[in-house]
């Protein structure tokens, strides 16, 4: 368990700088994600009733991606049981778009609540959904001797996106 979350945990926490933004709605990144006006702005895959679904600005893999009440709550036991039910149903629904969008070879859904749990924001709760590969720090940094750039947040954006609503 320890190896499956500290990937994200650690890129999360680093590159979080105003990390003290997130402990009210007003300066929390997924509130002000939420009330964007352009969905690519700020990388928002899907919108439902009660929740939504956003690219992670710092990806462990291309694909990464958060679903997120659109309420402020940072515990589970605060959400109604039809929005539980929603976010359930769009972290499979995640998952279904990762198969068909880069084929991993497994996907990891994990919720951290808390900061000693490794939540970077953790004011907002948020399941983080990611695509893997076994040894997939290989897989993207070198494929034989050619550098694979990881895709842009733009282009994961368009690809995602595009299964995700025809799906
Ligand atoms: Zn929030």
């Amino acid at each position: 368990m320890e190896t499956m979350w500290a990937p994200w945990r650690s890129s999360y926490v680093t590159n979080i700088a105003s990390k003290e933004e997130g402990k009210t709605k007003r300066g929390c990144v997924f509130c002000s994600a939420l009330e964007a006006e352009n969905d690519l702005d700020r990388f928002i895959i899907h919108r439902s009733e009660n929740a939504f679904v956003i690219l992670n600005l710092y990806p462990y893999n291309n694909g990464h991606m958060l679903v997120i009440p659109n309420q402020h709550v940072s515990t589970l036991d605060e959400l109604d049981r039809s929005v539980l039910h929603e976010l359930m149903d769009l972290v499979v629904k995640a998952q279904h778009v990762l198969l068909q969008t880069y084929s991993p070879q497994g996907i990891n859904v994990g919720l951290n609540m808390g900061s000693a749990a490794g939540a970077g924001i953790d004011q907002h709760l948020h399941f983080h959904v990611l695509p893997r590969w076994s040894a997939d720090s290989n897989f993207m940094t070198t494929v034989g001797k050619t550098r694979v750039i990881p895709e842009s947040l733009d282009e994961s954006w368009r690809k995602i996106r595009e299964n995700w609503d025809k799906s």
